[in-house]
């Protein structure tokens, strides 16, 4: 099992950031669980006490509208958000930072203090006069304004191109002092850097990546002439650690290391300003064998930060939208918190049943700790 489970790890691809998690392709069903004993849907009113007595803060979660049910909804639960930004200039509602933030902080105003913002930069402006200087003036009027955290994206690395149709990577010199001022203001940097390997290796029908790349081949990187290998983005990435050992770093999604849980480990030995939050990658954790997942988690249980990558945008029909992140909370917390069996979009996976110690830390504590400001009356 656990060899098919790795072969396995190597082709799914739960991309997440600007995919709905519930468009995901569904993937090769290798489930061992029957069906009828999985446990899904909504929490029951004694799952719901334990979990909104966790505190839960989810650091990673894309908001853009202002909803009174939405945010009933995150009163109910209990949950605390970190609404992230950035900029994709292939999606047109998300395609300028202004806008994006204008979103994000009408939201934010309208939670009572149940989400705070992750601001980010426009990479696209990367070639005109005074970029850094200006994208410095731009996060440090968001701190002033209350966000907590700058985030960077895939662009960097995997779209961005410099004056001579070299890809731009994350460690770019023009990139370097924004870093610095992160730093400097105590502030946490958000790097979700690089794509799952499946966008590097040769189309295969039976990935469940294939559609996506089918559907957004400006991801596609293995037809790309000359790309960035995966491997040159993520040590472009831990040339920041290396360079900014004040600068708390969180990877997103287990940091794009998710294909191999001893690489991961390596890192988080290696830079002790380095985080990793689990948004769009559980299914990854449930493919590893139960024990190895427990012993993960159990090793580096300071390190891991619970998110989701949920989304919530003015296209969104409200009812289906708000089940399903209901659910996937559900879902998400059964597995760490329970034996249920759960199922991630066709990959189920027995619950780790962790002792609550461990889950006050990847629920709340971890974040409090490396996202100062998160929660309210936290600094
Ligand atoms: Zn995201």
């Amino acid at each position: 099992m656990k060899a098919l489970a790795l072969s396995f790890m190597m082709l799914t691809g739960v991309v997440g950031c600007h995919m709905h998690s519930n468009q995901t392709a569904a993937p090769v069903a290798l489930s061992t669980a029957n069906a009828s004993s999985v446990v899904s849907g909504n929490f029951s009113p004694q799952e719901l006490r334990a979990f909104a007595a966790l505190q839960p803060i989810d650091t990673h979660a894309h908001v853009r509208r202002v909803d009174p049910q939405f945010n009933a909804m995150l009163d109910k639960l209990n949950v605390h958000l970190l609404d992230i930004i950035l900029v994709d200039d292939q999606n047109p509602e998300e395609n300028d930072l202004h806008v994006e933030r204008n979103g994000a902080l009408n939201f934010i105003r309208s939670s009572s203090g149940r989400a705070v913002l992750c601001t980010s930069i426009d990479p696209f402006r990367m070639r005109k006069p005074g970029f850094t200087a200006s994208a410095i003036t731009g996060i440090n009027r968001d701190f002033d304004h209350g966000a907590i955290a700058v985030k960077i994206w895939k662009n960097l690395g995997m779209e961005v191109k410099d004056a001579a149709g070299n890809y731009v990577l994350p460690d770019d010199p023009a990139l370097m002092p924004i870093y610095k001022d992160i730093a400097a203001h105590n502030k946490t940097l958000v790097a979700h850097v690089a794509d799952p390997d499946s966008s590097w290796a040769p189309p295969n029908p039976a990935s469940p990546d294939y559609s996506y790349y089918n559907e957004n081949p400006i991801w596609f990187m293995y037809n790309k002439p000359h790309p960035a290998s995966k491997e040159q983005i993520l040590r472009a990435r831990d040339h920041i650690l290396e360079q900014n050992p004040n600068l708390r770093v969180v990877g997103a999604h287990l940091g794009s290391m998710e294909a191999d849980f001893h690489v991961l480990a390596q890192h988080l030995d290696r830079y002790p300003n380095l985080a990793v939050d689990l948004a769009a990658r559980m299914p990854y954790l449930a493919l590893l064998p139960r024990t190895d997942a427990i012993a993960f988690i159990t090793k580096y249980q300071d390190r891991l930060i619970y998110g989701t990558d949920l989304e919530f945008h003015a296209r969104d029909k409200v009812e289906a939208r708000m089940r399903y992140w209901e659910n996937s909370y559900a879902r998400d917390w059964r597995f760490f918190a329970t034996n249920d069996t759960v199922d991630f979009d066709g990959i189920t996976g027995k619950g780790l049943a962790l002792p609550d110690s461990v889950l006050r830390k990847i629920y709340h504590d971890n974040a409090v700790h490396w996202f100062p400001g998160i929660f309210p009356g936290s600094h």
